[in-house]
């Protein structure tokens, strides 16, 4: 399958197999994700979804199981298990399920530190950066008066947006988002499903969701996988409209869940 131009892809995964502890947890993965574009990865639950994720920057290494890859999965070019973890992480952003802020540091520090710890020293340029990506998730108006505040006094939607405005604060050029909404309400909800479609002008996003309609608002292009198998990828077009595959069809439209 060619979806976009291969220069510009930002993962390129190729017959990708993963083994947590001998048993393999993702089998004969290949997929293109293409820069500027938002690419989701849909499936019920247990079938790799977040581990595929966790490979893309390569926290799936920090679990405490035997892990084991075979084939390849280049990031920008390069082989992705080649460039150092920390750089590579620097780049490609994660955002979870549980939204999880510094609870105990402010809503500024939750920003502020994460670029302290990268270099960036000077005060009146961390002040912009915050201002910045406060604006960017949509919070800075409710938040502007209080930035000295513990993060744990926002709301579960606040904290999601102000781990997204974390992340966008070291210039990404990915963001992998695991079910980023599926704990928040609709409004806040609604809110992040407007900013990723406004951020892909800039980055490229990689989002997990268990929720097909979710999926269909938001992606360019859709991998599903089911039970650790890649069903089938393609334009968010093609899967939801003509889907090659029966059990794609029956996903989509709710009868596997
Ligand atoms: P999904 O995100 O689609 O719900 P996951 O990627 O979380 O699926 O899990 C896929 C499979 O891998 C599941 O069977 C899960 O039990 C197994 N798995 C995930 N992480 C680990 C781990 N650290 N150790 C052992 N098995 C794991």
């Amino acid at each position: 399958m060619e979806a976009g131009k291969s220069a510009e892809d930002v993962f390129n995964i190729s017959r990708l197999y993963l083994y947590i502890n001998d048993k393999a947890i993702l089998r004969d993965i290949t997929i293109k994700i293409p820069n500027n574009s938002i690419f989701g990865i849909m499936g019920p639950s247990g079938s790799g979804k977040s581990t595929l994720l966790k490979v893309l920057n390569r926290l799936i290494e920090i679990y405490d199981s035997k892990i084991k890859v075979d084939g390849k999965v280049l990031y920008f070019g390069k082989d992705i298990f080649r460039i150092d973890a920390i750089k590579l992480r620097k780049e490609v952003g994660m955002v979870f399920q549980q939204p999880n802020p510094f609870p105990h540091l402010s809503i500024y520090d939750n920003i502020a530190y994460p670029l302290k710890s990268h270099g960036i020293k000077e005060k009146r340029e961390i002040k912009k950066i915050v201002e910045e990506c406060l604006r960017k998730v949509g919070l800075w108006k409710e938040v502007y008066d209080r930035l000295n505040s513990p993060a744990s006094q926002l709301s579960g939607g606040q904290q999601q947006r102000l781990t997204i405005a974390r992340a966008l604060a070291l210039k990404p050029k990915v963001l992998l988002m695991d079910e980023p909404t599926s704990m928040i309400d609709i409004v806040n909800s609604q809110a992040i499903e407007k900013l990723i479609t406004e951020l892909k002008n800039e980055i490229a996003i990689v989002i997990v969701s268990h929720n097909p309609q979710q999926v269909a608002r938001v992606a360019d292009y859709v991998a599903f996988l089911y039970n650790g198998e890649l069903v089938e990828w393609g334009s968010s077009n093609e899967i939801f409209t003509s889907p090659k595959n029966e059990l794609t069809e029956k996903y989509v439209i709710g009868r596997i869940s």
